[in-house]
């Protein structure tokens, strides 16, 4: 059913409407001193069934796992498992005061604990550290930590990162924020990394100012990296270090440690790939795990464990803090429900599950929806796909009608490297049917753009708000209403 337009509640409001009553106070009444009253506070009078209707109607308007498949390329929209809610909502979690001393903290740090452990066995790595609130900030703590170890060698020249043309925005982005310069090394027409190009940019003088690389892998274009043993030792030999990308580690999980590949420091998004809701942009976690010669320039604190007492400990080197106490905790504990839940067999299957649905995709559409890069190679977890349906069918009117078929659209125009992208990441929860039905509904967008091309230049139709100029929301959002408000409370 299509909604009509939704009221403010201030709309819905009605002079002396109570949705609570309070009890008559057993005390006598103490007035508030006068400077802390409010005389212009505006609150709308409803009954508690208006306030339920109102915001469940509000709830409705909103795309989410719980209700739409979520195919957004490099995003992970996984179904998270009630079971990580169960758990994070424990009240011995939930209720965990940061300010209580180790003594009293001992669960929470054993659960820091043992998820280190556990992402050191999945990953390869020698330690971990849990701090980071975001994807971002565990990019931001690892390349801070390739800029300590160089110095901490007096090689103060190292100052370029090299970055793959198909990387995330955000490794260019924190590299420039730790103070390094940025080369961008171009991928072949395959979606490989130019050997070529990396070569020319470690060779003779150059590897004198290189600090690094930070190469995803699989790249964003969901392909597996196939040289990417003599990509590590190119960097190795002329003295730089390998931050790996890991955000979406789905592909790899149980199949492949990429501490054996070689890499020296990665972060992991546990929102991502290890299940937490984080849709609109939090909350998460960005581990970072670190070989042996990054390991004691981690981001403190980190649990330790000594006999049958645990701890937090600042490494050695530590670059510091990067959030207050130990990060967001509540992402941690869903993150260990959810590898716990699954062990070890669950854990490779993840992988095996979330490549297997990418390439059924991939194989029913790419008649109609072309990959540029790497169509005729399995892809691992996602692929991006560049469509031209013709009659001026862009990309975006595709993702804006995919909404009126009830799928949230697709990541868009990322990869940079592809024209008018299209980047499909089913992920391992979704079942035959919803794939199929996607397909489908991709397919039948093909025929419309033929026939009916308009239909699709003018989508979504079916949703309260029809195609926004989305800059102009982003940069100059009208937040107010134009309807005054009818009560006042005085
Ligand atoms: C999502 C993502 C990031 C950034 O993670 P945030 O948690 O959003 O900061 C970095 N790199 C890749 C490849 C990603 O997919």
């Amino acid at each position: 059913m299509k909604e009509g337009p939704i009221p403010l509640i201030y709309e819905e409001s009605v002079p002396g409407r109570r949705g609570v009553t309070l009890p008559e106070p057993d005390v006598p009444p103490s007035p508030l001193p006068a400077e802390l009253l409010r005389d212009d506070l505006t609150l709308p009078e409803t009954d508690e069934l208006t306030v339920v209707r109102h915001f469940t109607r509000l709830s409705r308007l909103n795309f989410s796992i719980d209700g739409q498949f979520y195919p957004l390329g490099s995003c992970t929209m996984k179904y998270n498992p009630r079971m990580n809610e169960e758990a994070a909502g424990l009240p011995g979690f939930r209720r965990a005061h940061p300010l209580l001393g180790p003594m009293e903290s001992q669960g929470a740090l054993a659960l820091i604990w043992k998820l280190e452990e556990c992402l050191k066995k999945i990953t390869g790595f020698t330690a971990f550290s849990l701090q980071g609130a975001a994807g971002a900030q565990g990019e931001f703590a690892g390349v801070l930590m390739i800029r300590a170890y160089h110095r901490d060698r007096g090689d103060h020249g190292r100052r370029r990162m090299l970055i793959p043309d198909s990387a995330h925005g955000t490794n260019p982005a924190t590299c420039t924020m730790a103070g390094f310069t940025t080369e961008t090394i171009p991928s072949t027409p395959t979606g490989e990394l130019d050997l070529e190009a990396l070569k020319n940019a470690c060779a003779g003088e150059k590897a004198l100012t290189l600090a690094g690389i930070m190469i995803t892998n699989p790249n964003t274009l969901g392909l597996f990296e196939p040289r990417i043993r003599e990509i590590i030792a190119l960097v190795h030999n002329a003295g730089g270090l390998v931050y790996g990308d890991g955000a979406n580690m789905n592909a790899l999980l149980g199949v492949l440690k990429p501490a054996d590949l070689g890499f020296d420091v990665m972060h992991l998004n546990l929102h991502k790939t290890f299940s937490t809701p984080h849709g609109g942009g939090g909350p998460g976690a960005g581990a970072v795990g670190a070989g042996h010669l990054l390991a004691d320039y981690l981001p403190g604190p980190v649990a330790s464990k000594t006999g049958e007492t645990y701890g937090p400990v600042t490494p050695p080197r530590s670059i510091g803090r990067l959030k207050a106490f130990y990060g967001n905790f509540g992402v941690l504990v869903r993150a260990y429900a959810y590898i716990r839940l699954l062990g070890r067999e669950g854990i490779r299957r993840v992988g095996e599950q979330a490549v297997l649905n990418a390439n059924y995709v991939k194989a029913q559409i790419k008649d109609r929806y072309p990959l540029p890069f790497g169509a005729e190679r399995p892809c691992m977890h996602e692929f991006a796909a560049s469509p031209n349906l013709g009659n001026g069918i862009s990309t975006l009117d595709i993702a804006k009608r995919l909404i009126d078929y009830g799928f949230h659209p697709p990541t868009v125009y990322f990869p940079l490297i592809v024209k008018e992208a299209l980047m499909v990441e089913p992920t391992e929860t979704e079942s035959k049917e919803t794939l199929d039905a996607f397909i489908a509904a991709l397919r039948a967008i093909v025929v419309e753009a033929a026939t009916a091309p308009e239909l699709l230049h003018g989508a979504p139709h079916d949703t309260p708000v029809g195609r926004l100029d989305e800059t102009a929301a982003a940069r100059k959002p009208i937040l107010r209403s134009s309807v005054p408000p009818r009560t006042v409370v005085p």
